[in-house]
């Protein structure tokens, strides 16, 4: 009684009368059911008590301090942030370790880049980022801007210039009979992750590659520029990995094991040697910087759509702009620290509800990611409250700092290694990134959990008034004015698409970019991955610090607040659940509709009858109605809900193929992975989809045998309760 009295008093204040919606629409909480508990009135309290604890003030204090120093990964200050996120676990009353592991990590020591022709045109670059008035800009750790697994290197030769370095961008300077053999490519960024813009030129014969920031992307084409506006300066660059992590992620060193400080030099494969490693000299710069190579490039005019917005026409090259390249990386084994918090569960303390956040940022990190941390020790110390009233949760919550994400999802994918065997009991995975660029709220998920965050949201209130439910109704509309998401606007949406089969808010498919990769496509865990995005130029520049947070991100901490309520209830939720609440007829209908689109492929490759989707489309449709039976029960259950739960639990493993995907066998989801040519993006059904990109009859044949034989699984494992 004392929580529903405390759960009343709560909500009257998370939905105050003085709302501008009526008082009727908050949300009723103690008299609604919520998917997944028998005795909804108990949970709405406890969710009430928790939804009150998140504070903007604190969220504010916690990223100033997170960011009051640049702290990448292995550097004395990313321990201090691991050090104060530990405290704050402990003063939650978490039992809170600090892990590490070590990986094969580079900083960059030597980088230029000089115009050796034509004669008389000065670059001496890179240059410094700076703008009129950035407090934050001149402290001598900012590290210079590199190019995370780029091999050192020394190269000098003509230039060309190659658009966003998609595949069909190097197709195109094919047709206009433009080599890039043996030179240096240009490319900006946007549109597919940078690894990617690599391995194509790679593939191609570069020698090196120049990324830059076109002012069109993410610059003054887009809006003012810091500090005036939240977009691109001219002298801001991004820097980031370029290693190919849709090859695996992690420690380059140490595919599919964890890379603890203990393993011996033996196990570990040679950095030359891995697949993760580019083999061409990497760097970025600016679009100043950018300026005098683009502008001396001779040879056809570009296609239309690939000039930008420096104010002269583009040319495709080769030359007569030439860069000598000098590029000397200090690589080393280098210390990542996680900081992983546990709350040990009543009933079953050995099914872990996980929630993660990465700490380590190229410079400081306001946005990304601590926007997200600050916002996930606000959730914590929510969580805090709820232990203090006497609450403990049925399942175990596992609440983790990830380190190294930036160089290549490194914290999280060791872990994950470390706790295979511990992660089959694992319900669910819920990421955060980046917390908070703007207002507008988006998720991705696995479909199983897709009608879950669309049920949590409509209990959390919106800074705009009403629930974060409504708001993402309304931005969702197609009519609604886009505020496009900040990594949407430079190409590295970790959001693709999703086939739309549930007329409801959209909730975009997973790829890859971010911490979620190794629960949900190495292990298999259910997952989920939610921000808060507005516009947002700066990332992976030293500007993504407190400053432009304060002025442009979220200067009053209120999306902050939302976001910490989003990802606590997320945990809080699921590891309380009576029934494990994943609706897997959504899944099935997804499928379903992946497969349609891949026949329709097929039919355009190989032409009507010459590929059978008969046996998987059935696999198909027998999964879904296997998950709707199942959904039917999760609704109405038994007094014994052990075995129904087993089932729920074990149906996302099933979709797991042991081989994994051809030719990357880290990569076992057989519904998810990141593409090889597309990156961040999700690639849906990707043995098959990837097989169809090839042209290749044959292993696509074999694809969709091993597709049809994961469904069945999933499918049967769902049957199997009865
Ligand atoms: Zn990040």
């Amino acid at each position: 009684m004392r929580l529903l009295t405390t759960a009343v008093l709560s909500f009257a204040l998370l939905f105050p009368a003085s709302s501008s919606k009526p008082a009727a629409s908050a949300p009723a909480p103690s008299d609604q059911s919520i998917f997944g508990f028998r005795d909804a009135a108990t949970e709405s309290s406890v969710e009430a008590h928790f939804l009150g604890v998140p504070d903007p003030k604190r969220a504010e204090e916690h990223l100033q301090i997170l960011t009051k120093a640049p702290h990448m990964a292995g550097t004395i200050e990313d321990k201090a942030t691991a050090d104060y996120v530990a405290q704050q676990f402990r003063d939650a009353g978490l039992d809170t370790e600090i892990v590490e592991y070590k990986a094969w990590i580079n900083y960059p020591a030597e980088i230029s880049l000089d115009l050796t022709a034509p004669a008389g045109v000065e670059m001496h670059g890179p240059t410094r980022e700076h703008v009129d008035g950035d407090p934050y800009q001149d402290d001598p750790r900012v590290v210079m801007p590199f190019s995370g697994m780029s091999p050192s290197g020394d190269v000098e030769a003509d230039v060309v210039y190659a658009n966003y370095g998609t595949p069909e961008d190097f197709e195109k300077l094919d047709k206009l009979n433009i080599s890039v053999r043996g030179k240096i490519v240009l490319v900006r960024y946007g549109q597919n992750f940078r690894g990617v813009k690599v391995f194509v030129a790679q593939e191609h014969g570069a020698a090196g590659v120049i990324l830059y920031s076109d002012p069109a992307d993410d610059g003054w084409r887009r809006g003012d520029k810091y500090p005036e506006g939240p977009w691109r300066p001219d002298t801001g660059v991004q820097r980031g990995s370029v290693g190919y992590m849709f090859e695996f992620p992690g420690d380059p060193t140490t595919p599919g094991i964890a890379s603890v400080p203990s393993l011996p030099d033996s196990q570990r494969i040679s950095p030359e040697k891995s697949a993760q490693v580019p083999k061409i000299p990497v760097t970025p710069i600016s679009y100043h910087d950018a300026w005098p190579i683009l502008q001396h490039l001779g040879g056809p005019d570009t296609p239309r759509e690939w000039q930008g917005s420096l104010p002269f026409t583009y040319h495709v090259g080769p030359g007569p702009a030439r860069i000598k390249m000098h590029l000397k990386q200090d690589y080393q084994f280098r210390t990542l620290w996680d900081v992983i918090g546990h709350v040990k569960g009543r009933e079953a303390p050995e099914e872990w509800v996980i929630a993660g956040n990465h700490r380590d940022a190229w410079v400081y990190g306001a946005v990304d990611p601590n926007s997200g941390t600050a916002a996930m020790l606000e959730a914590v110390r929510g969580v805090g409250e709820l232990l203090k009233s006497g609450w403990k949760p049925k399942r175990t919550i596992v609440f983790a700092s990830w380190d190294g994400e930036e160089e290549g999802l490194m914290g999280s994918t060791e872990w994950v290694e470390q706790h295979e065997s511990d992660l089959r009991n694992s319900p669910a995975y819920f990421n955060m990134d980046v917390a908070v660029s703007g207002p507008k709220f988006g998720a991705s998920a696995v479909p199983s959990l897709k009608q879950f965050l669309r049920d949590l949201t409509k209990v959390v209130p919106s800074p705009k008034g009403g629930t974060v439910y409504e708001a993402w109704q309304k931005s969702a509309q197609p009519n609604a004015p886009a505020t496009q998401s900040p990594t949407e606007a430079i190409g590295d949406s970790r959001r693709a698409p999703a086939a739309q089969v549930k007329s409801d808010v959209p909730v975009g498919d997973l790829g890859s970019g971010s911490d979620y990769t190794a629960f949900l496509q190495h292990a298999g865990v259910p997952s989920t991955d939610v921000s808060s995005s507005g516009p947002y130029g700066v990332y992976h520049s030293a500007f993504d610090d407190f400053a432009w947070f304060k002025k442009f991100g979220d200067p009053d901490f209120v999306y902050e607040q939302e976001m910490a309520r989003v990802f606590g209830l997320e945990a809080v939720r699921m590891a309380d659940a009576d029934i494990l609440p994943y609706d897997y007829e959504e899944y099935g209908k997804e499928v379903a509709a992946y497969l349609d689109a891949a026949h329709r492929r097929a039919v355009d490759k190989f032409g009507e009858h010459a590929l059978d989707f008969g046996a998987v489309t059935a696999a198909a449709r027998r999964f879904e109605s296997a998950g709707a039976r199942i959904l039917a029960k999760e609704k109405n259950p038994p007094a014994d809900v052990a075995r129904l739960n087993a089932a729920l639990l074990a149906a996302e493993r099933s979709l797991l193929v042991p081989q994994g995907l051809p030719r990357r066998p880290w990569f076992r989801h057989a519904i998810y992975a990141p593409g090889e040519y597309t990156g961040y993006a999700a690639v849906v059904i990707p043995g098959v989809n990837e097989a169809l990109d090839q042209g290749d009859s044959e292993r696509t044949r074999q694809q969709l045998a091993v597709l049809a034989a994961a469904l069945d699984r999933a499918a049967k494992t769902l049957e199997g309760y009865r």
